[in-house]
């Protein structure tokens, strides 16, 4: 602690918190991260692993703009995989497992390496509020205020006061949690951590809406008691891809595998003994958890008649002998979660170091958000991660970036930092949020994004490092090493559009590849665009190709898949950007602020309340919301004078 008033104050250092923090004082806010516990600054929670499909594509978001996750996982991991490699490179997504102990330490090097930015170790318990009338009964409800409080700092449980300009609220699962080991129940925000009390209570009193939620975590085992001969092993990919874009960030640790197993019909039999004890059947657990990841106990009731579900074994680390049981989540009673385990093959023998377990914990709908993320009903404060009913550490993390920047730029008097649905899943994420709101946790997947193609893992950098350079988050040396690579794909993509691809050389490669040589016309570039015709095979007979190669820096791979897939790819990738340019015509047509939708007899009776609580800025935010449809649309356009 510096001193104690400061530009932002973060709470909470967890994906989101540790992302938000870093970027307010990279943009030169003085920043101060408020949490819990040091030592658990970063902490998974969960599994000890970043990205997967549509999350991976959020990590390479984050990089590209400057953030902080890509680097602290490559510098952490322990496995690496491109998942969906057999698919169009639209649904390419990186993962990568991590050691639990190096994430958490790389993050702490990195947060206390950043300039402007302190820490202090301690538990939020209130937010000063500017302009707060002493009646609560009297505040006005959401739909009606526009934003007449102002947040001027915090209160910790220390008693100590500090003063910002703007706070971001990143509190994940620890809001009023409750941890559930089968009947036994114990206040908490993660095992052997306490809960935050006291933040919900005063937000709801301000007139914010708040629900529960609910997710769970597998057993972790002693890898001296697992028997690995009798499972199937699982390595990672033999190439040394990660997540940053920045050459001079590399992959330092050992290499792990992870191993398969299945469950059986024994397994099934002692879990469903144990039902009448679990909190998820017994009525003890009445909120909502990840639909897309369900506990084991949630899988044999609703899958009754699948007679096995995979496991995966997943280390957690170099120097550490846990193990993971992904697939097995559990809040069943110990002893059961233990039998059932040792009914599954390799696992006859397992050592528990801890039981899985549940957790419910307040949320707030990120309707009550401005897609900024900062909230509608207080100015200058800010909610990110797993506190907006968002579940996994990408979304937390991609929220935490827009927060920090968009605090920073309140504090200076920036324009917001919005990104659009073409631009990123990021932009995907915080627009679904703030215009559909949840009432689940809501992950991340492809198919939420409509820009696919556009919303590629290998273009994260042409989507947006120039914008957040000119933010001054991305810095000069990731603009230069974005700008090489976009000039050398330049470069390529005319040395093909300009090169005939009727010479015999050509023509034989064509052969190859069981065209007809006769067939040959047009560009090299047209030539490329036939399926199962690589790039690679054009460079090997291209002498002036393999030159523009030569002299590229060290990065060929990264440029050349980039130059092949814009080129494969260019169809759909026009089409898409067709139509996203059409939304962006929606997005220009601006709603004043002021606008009654009462009067307009013609709006639906849902649109009609819909658009009067949220207020939309323009029509194609208004289009975005649940329950205005294309013909509302139409009858706003032509009072827009459309
Ligand atoms: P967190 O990572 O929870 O971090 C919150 C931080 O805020 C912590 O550092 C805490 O100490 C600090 N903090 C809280 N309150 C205060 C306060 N008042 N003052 C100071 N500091 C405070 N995600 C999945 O995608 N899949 C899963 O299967 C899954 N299972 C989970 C199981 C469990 C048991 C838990 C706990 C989480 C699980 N998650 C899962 C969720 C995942 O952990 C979160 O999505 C992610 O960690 C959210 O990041 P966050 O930054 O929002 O919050």
């Amino acid at each position: 602690m510096a001193d104690f008033e400061y530009d932002i104050i973060v709470v909470g250092a967890g994906h989101a918190g540790c992302e938000a923090a870093s970027a307010a004082a990279r943009l030169g806010s003085r920043t101060l991260l408020i949490t819990m516990d040091m030592n658990t600054i970063g902490q998974m929670s969960c599994n000890p692993a970043v990205g997967g499909i549509a999350k991976g594509q959020i990590v390479r978001e984050i990089d590209a703009m400057g953030g902080q996750m890509g680097i602290v996982t490559d510098k952490s991991a322990i496995q690496f995989r491109m998942l969906n490699m057999s698919k169009g490179p639209a649904m390419w997504s990186p993962r990568s497992q991590s050691d639990r102990k190096q994430f958490i330490l790389q993050w702490i090097k990195t947060l206390s390496s950043t300039d402007n930015l302190h820490i202090w170790q301690d538990e939020v318990v209130s937010l000063l509020i500017e302009n707060q009338s002493d009646n609560h009964n009297n505040l006005q409800p959401l739909e009606t205020t526009s934003a007449t409080r102002k947040v001027a700092g915090v209160v910790t449980r220390l008693g100590v006061e500090f003063k910002a300009r703007a706070v971001i609220l990143t509190n994940g699962t620890f809001l009023s949690g409750l941890l559930h080991f089968g009947k036994t129940q114990i206040q908490g925000g993660r095992i052997a951590e306490k809960s935050s009390i006291g933040l919900t209570e005063q937000l709801v009193a301000l007139g914010f809406s708040s629900l529960r939620m609910k997710t769970g975590t597998p057993a972790r085992l002693d890898k001296r008691s697992i028997d690995f001969s009798a499972l199937q092993e699982q390595p990672g990919d033999a190439t040394d891809q990660k997540f940053s874009f920045l050459p001079e960030v590399k992959r330092e640790l050992k290499q792990m595998s992870c191993y398969i197993t299945y469950t059986n019909p024994n397994t099934h039999d002692i879990l469903r003994r144990g039902l009448p004890d679990s909190p998820l059947y017994n009525g003890q657990i009445q909120s909502i958890g990840p639909r897309y990841c369900p506990s084991i106990e949630t899988k044999i009731v609703t899958f009754a008649d699948k007679d096995k579900h995979q496991l995966f074994l997943e280390p957690e680390g170099v120097d550490s002998n846990e193990y993971y049981v992904n697939g097995f989540s559990s809040s069943m009673p110990w002893q059961i979660q233990l039998e059932a385990l040792r009914s599954v093959q390799g696992l006859e023998h397992c050592v528990m170091y801890r039981p899985g377990y549940a957790i419910e914990y307040d949320y707030f709908d990120p309707i009550q958000l401005h897609p900024t993320l900062e909230t509608r009903l207080v100015r200058n404060l800010f909610f990110a991660g797993q506190i907006n009913g968002t579940t996994g550490y990408e979304e937390a993390a991609g929220q935490g970036l827009i927060a920090g920047i968009n605090a920073h730029q309140n504090c200076v008097g920036g324009k917001p930092f919005v990104l659009g649905r073409d631009e990123s899943y990021i932009g995907v994420l915080i627009d679904d949020l703030t215009h559909k709101g949840v009432d689940e946790p809501y992950r991340m997947f492809t198919s939420r994004a409509e820009y696919r193609v556009l919303l590629r893992q290998d273009n994260a950098d042409e989507r947006l490092t120039e914008k957040s350079y000119q933010l001054g988050l991305a810095d000069h040396n990731r603009y230069c090493l974005y700008e090489s690579k976009r000039s050398a794909v330049e470069r390529i993509t005319e040395h093909l559009a300009s090169t005939p691809s009727t010479t015999p050389a050509y023509r034989s490669l064509l052969e190859k590849f069981g065209y007809a040589s006769s067939s040959a016309h047009g560009s090299l570039l047209d030539m490329l665009m036939r399926p199962n015709i690589n790039l690679r095979d054009i460079i090997v007979i291209d002498s002036s190709l393999q030159e523009i190669v030569a002299g590229l820096p060290d990065r060929q791979d990264e440029i050349l898949d980039s130059a092949e897939i814009n080129i494969k790819y260019s169809g759909y990738i026009a089409r898409e950007r067709m139509a996203a340019e059409k939304l962006r015509r929606l997005d220009a047509i601006k709603i004043p602020a002021s606008f009654n939708y009462n009067d307009l007899q013609s709006l639906s009776t849902e649109a009609r309340q819909k658009l009067t609580k949220l207020k939309p800025k323009n029509i194609g935010e208004a289009s975005r919301i649940p329950g205005v449809s294309p013909n509302d649309i139409s009858v706003l356009l032509v009072l827009m004078g459309r």
